[in-house]
């Protein structure tokens, strides 16, 4: 059957779904490759979730991204009779000029390597499958779908640093991620609540990696991340907004490298770091430990923060939608945040809040609160579909 590929490339992991296209867009396998170059391991299911394999494969074989490339499409091929119309991909940045999805040729994918140093843990392993299937099947339709792209259309001064021009012009801009997310959610809450659809609203996508989006007329406005995805938000690993201060100090007292520096901040910062027990918000809601109970608080603090930002460049909030896998899965986490905007005149239900129904606010409340999970491999089957004319 004819279908669309949709890839999410990781340093050692490639995420892939598969969607049929012969109809309207229909999900039919979820899997990924994790391991990749050290015990590299096929796990897929079906939609309803029934598993379809979960087989080893020799390190050799899926040395890197590539290798994961070629074992995963044989397998759809030969296994699934999936015939590939069009292969999606998420690419975490389209630097300043891609403003939507973009179909791949040679050009467009050099010009992507030029972002590389704008985001260079993420951005090689998105394009590296993107150059496997590339090279192996050259007529194929790649379409690059970007994190960055929902925002592009920020105001001036949503979109700089107070630094000199000449950094803004070679690409140091305040762009925002997840809006793959955003882009899919906003239109959510428009089918939920149509007359949010022209609203102001913020979405909170809290996930490992966390971030908001203030929302106008269906259009980002501001986000909480910037020129990377380490600002705003403490997330599982990584330590959202810190003064650059503290990275000079690093630098320059504690004789810190680079490397080092990136490291500390993305992989041993945020609810990780504070904790010293765990990125996991279902692991520190289970612990009583006092570092547990303060990584949560700042978390909920932060996010109280944010809101209050947001709701200053939208001009006043509308809604405040809840998505991702610890807004749309902890009831209790909800509960947290919504107290601190109450001063927005946020009201909960606890009863919808405990169903996890898509309105958790009470009637009296003067902002919607809603759920709404998030689907951005869908985002980006619709946006593949749409640029190959199907
Ligand atoms: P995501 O990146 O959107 O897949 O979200 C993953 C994160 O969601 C995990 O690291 C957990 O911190 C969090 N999470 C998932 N399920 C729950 C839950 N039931 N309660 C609290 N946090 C959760």
């Amino acid at each position: 059957m004819d279908a669309i590929l949709v890839v999410n490339a990781g340093s050692s992991s490639l995420k892939f779904e598969v969607f049929a296209i012969d109809g309207p867009l229909q999900r039919l396998v979820e899997g990924q490759m994790e391991g990749i170059g050290t015990t590299p391991k096929l796990r897929a299911s079906g939609s309803d979730g029934r598993k379809l394999l979960e087989q080893g494969y020799p390190a050799v074989e899926v040395a890197d991204l590539p290798g994961a490339t070629r074992v995963v499409g044989a397998w759809l091929r030969e296994t699934q009779g999936v015939s590939l119309a069009a292969v999606g991909h998420r690419v975490v940045h389209g630097g300043p000029d891609y403003d939507s999805p973009t179909r791949l040729d040679e050009t467009v994918i050099e010009r992507l390597e030029r972002f590389v140093p704008l985001a260079p843990l993420h951005q090689p392993n998105n394009l590296a499958p993107i150059r496997a299937f590339y090279q192996r099947w050259p007529n194929l339709p790649q379409v690059a779908c970007f994190d960055t792209s929902f925002h592009r259309a920020h105001s001036a001064v949503a979109d700089h640093y107070a630094i000199p021009q000449r950094f803004h012009e070679q690409g140091v801009r305040r762009y925002g991620f997840h809006g793959l997310s955003y882009e899919y959610v906003s239109g959510r809450v428009g089918e939920i609540a149509p007359d949010l659809a022209d609203g102001r609203v913020i979405i909170a996508h809290l996930g490992s990696g966390a971030s908001m989006c203030a929302i106008q007329d269906g259009r980002s406005i501001e986000s909480s991340m910037g020129f990377t995805a380490l600002d705003g938000l403490p997330m599982g690993t990584r330590c959202g907004q810190i003064d650059p201060g503290v990275l000079l100090y690093l630098i320059a007292q504690e004789g810190m490298t680079a490397e080092q520096v990136q490291n500390l901040l993305y992989r041993d910062s945020g609810l990780k770091g504070l904790s010293g027990i765990s990125n996991d918000v279902r692991d520190l809601l289970a612990s009583d430990d006092p570092r547990a109970v303060f990584a949560l608080e700042y978390f909920v603090y932060r996010i109280g923060l944010y809101a209050g930002t947001l709701a200053a460049a939208l001009g006043g909030l509308d809604a405040f939608v809840f998505t991702a896998g610890i807004g749309e899965n902890s009831a209790e986490m909800r509960a947290r945040i919504s107290a601190k905007l109450s001063w927005l005149g946020a009201k909960l239900d606890p009863a919808a809040n405990a169903a996890g129904e898509p309105l958790i606010s009470s009637p009296d409340s003067t902002i919607a609160l809603l759920v709404v999970p998030t689907d951005e491999e869908l985002m980006i089957a619709r946006h593949t579909l749409d640029l190959i004319g199907r």
